[in-house]
């Protein structure tokens, strides 16, 4: 489904959902961006404003009415859900309902206006994995009443509630299981490894890094999980496939290429892991490179260029 659409972006003034509105706005389709600002801005859509294919609603997806408010409608994208950990642990009922009766609502949407259904699922569906790297046919090891459950369960329900309806309505939907993602437009307090180190470095305050910095995540730059996201909206699979970059760092090793990048001469200090940290994580993403033909271009050290001089910018102070 390229050009011409009618996209509902549910989360689009979010961190993935602003850069997934101006892809789909550049290349000719209309977006409805749906979102209640709970974890998004709106600074992260004000330059759409005026566009003439582009129209926001304020609206929480948890609550009906969502459908009389809409024209036409050919697919609903949902990256509506808090994604950092120290959000979805300050909001756990509502990270709960969104992923649940939330994806309820954009599902039925969806089979109602004949549309094709896009769920944004995280890595987090792994949990703290036995399998390493992960393919998508890993079920994951998650702890179901643990603090993080609250975000690995609503996404765990929301993929299971969307393969229900592909096989019992034929919904044509897509799933995608994303990385870690960073870039321009993290908020700098959202609490994720990256926009503390790099906001910590700017400030001169100590990197907090928690427990002894052993632990490993694998890091995509935006601009690329947009375009698997993508490949993954517009190509034939209905997943779930992985989206992320496989390059796997430390903890350690991530500060250490802030503070060279930044020219910043913070120290490190320890804090306490917080609990069912996964204490490793990297994808395997041989079906998006081979099937879909995606791989990400950019690496770390480019990445963090790019994200280090945007959150130096006028603009975002
Ligand atoms: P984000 O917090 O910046 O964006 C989420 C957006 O959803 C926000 O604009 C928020 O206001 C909106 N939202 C939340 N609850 C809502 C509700 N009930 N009704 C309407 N809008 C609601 O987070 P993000 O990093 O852009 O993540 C987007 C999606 O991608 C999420 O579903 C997340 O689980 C998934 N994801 C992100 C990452 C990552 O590294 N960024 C990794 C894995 C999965
Ligand atoms: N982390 C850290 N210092 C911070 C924030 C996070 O060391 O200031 C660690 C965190 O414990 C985790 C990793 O960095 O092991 C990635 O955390 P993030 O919240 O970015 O993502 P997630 O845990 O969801 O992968």
């Amino acid at each position: 489904m390229t050009g011409d659409r009618h996209v509902v972006v549910a989360g689009g003034a979010g961190f993935l959902g602003s850069h997934f509105c101006d892809r789909l706005l550049d290349r000719g389709d209309h977006v409805i961006c749906v979102d209640n600002f709970s974890t998004g801005r709106r600074t992260n859509i004000e330059h759409l404003a005026g566009h003439d294919r582009f129209r926001s609603i304020d609206h929480d997806v948890v609550q009906p009415g969502l459908d009389a408010q809409l024209d036409r409608v050919d697919g609903v994208v949902n990256l509506a859900s808090p994604a950092s950990p120290p959000e979805y642990l300050r909001r756990p009922i509502d990270t709960l309902d969104v992923g649940s009766i939330g994806t309820h609502r954009l599902l039925d949407l969806a089979v109602e206006r004949g549309a094709r259904f896009f769920l944004a699922s995280t890595s987090e569906v792994y949990g703290d994995p036995l399998v390493h790297p992960q393919p998508e046919h890993y079920w994951g090891n998650v702890n179901p009443i643990g603090e993080r459950s609250v975000y690995d369960e609503a996404k765990r329900f929301a993929e299971a509630l969307t393969m229900a309806y592909h096989r019992s309505k034929s919904l044509d939907v897509r799933i995608v299981r994303i990385f870690n993602t960073y870039g321009p437009r993290m908020q700098a307090d959202d609490g994720r490894v990256v926009s503390n180190l790099v906001n910590q470095a700017l400030r001169g305050e100590p990197l907090t890094i928690y427990g002894d910095g052993s632990q490993t995540r694998s890091f995509c730059f935006v601009d690329d999980e947009i375009e698997g996201l993508l490949a993954v909206l517009d190509g034939p699979l209905a997943g779930p496939v992985n989206v992320g970059n496989p390059n796997e760092f430390t903890m350690l090793e991530l500060a250490d290429l802030v503070l060279e990048l930044t020219g910043s001469s913070s120290q490190k200090v320890f804090r306490d892991l917080p609990s069912d940290d996964p204490k490793v994580r990297r994808p395997d993403i041989t079906i998006a490179s081979e099937q879909l033909g995606w791989s990400p271009a950019i690496d770390l050290r480019t990445g963090l260029e790019r994200t280090i001089e945007w959150f130096r910018s006028a603009v975002h102070r």
